[in-house]
């Protein structure tokens, strides 16, 4: 395969014309504590790699309580309530999460589609959190848990460009080509 020119700028190594690299987006992408215990990563990355999403970084991080609350800001206690960041925060200290960055066209609109609703009990069939798990709410809320569904997508371009700067130094994303590059750009 072609070597990609070096550029500087991180989106630009795909040979694309300004207005295709417009529309290509980087979403962050973590695959939660519940998600790594279960040894599930395999199956969720490949459900991104066979849609043609592109994997620029991948690490697995073990998160202290301060880099928990710079992921998990102040927004999801005025969202969702306080506790409901703390039982994140507590979740993510629970064990390593697996973090990745990818890319695509309007990435973030479509990985969010594939993880499906926040709810596991409402995420329909052939979401991630549909099909990897089932549970509620209540039964979180019963359990004073955050709702265990697996993983986190990015919501919107400013919280993917925070939230990609906060997991991923420069030097930790790559540019290159796929064969997906070839098929879908060319
Ligand atoms: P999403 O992860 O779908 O973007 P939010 O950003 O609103 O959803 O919430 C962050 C995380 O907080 C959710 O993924 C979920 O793990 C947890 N959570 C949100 N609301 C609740 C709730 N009512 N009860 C338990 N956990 C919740
Ligand atoms: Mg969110």
């Amino acid at each position: 395969m072609k070597k990609a020119k070096k550029t500087k700028a991180s989106v630009k190594n795909s040979g694309l014309s300004g207005k295709d690299q417009m529309m290509i987006e980087r979403t962050l992408v973590l695959i939660k504590p519940d998600g790594v215990q279960r040894g599930i990563i395999g199956k969720i990355i490949t459900r991104f790699e066979d849609a043609g999403y592109k994997l620029v970084g991948l690490k697995m991080v073990w998160c202290d309580e301060a880099f928990a609350k710079n992921h998990y800001t102040e927004d999801i206690s005025i969202r969702r309530g306080e506790h409901i960041r703390r039982q994140l925060v507590n979740m993510f200290l629970d064990g390593p999460v697996v973090a990745f960055c990818l890319e695509g066209v309007n990435a973030i609109e479509g990985v969010r589609k594939m993880v499906g609703s926040t709810e596991p009990r409402t995420a329909p069939p052939g979401t991630i959190r549909g099909d990897f798990a089932h549970v509620s709410y209540a039964y979180a809320n019963e359990k004073d848990v955050a709702v265990k569904n697996i993983i986190h997508a990015s919501s919107d371009l400013n919280d993917a460009r925070r939230e990609v700067k906060l997991w991923f130094g420069d030097k930790e994303l790559h540019s290159y080509r796929t064969v997906h590059d070839m098929h879908i750009f060319n």
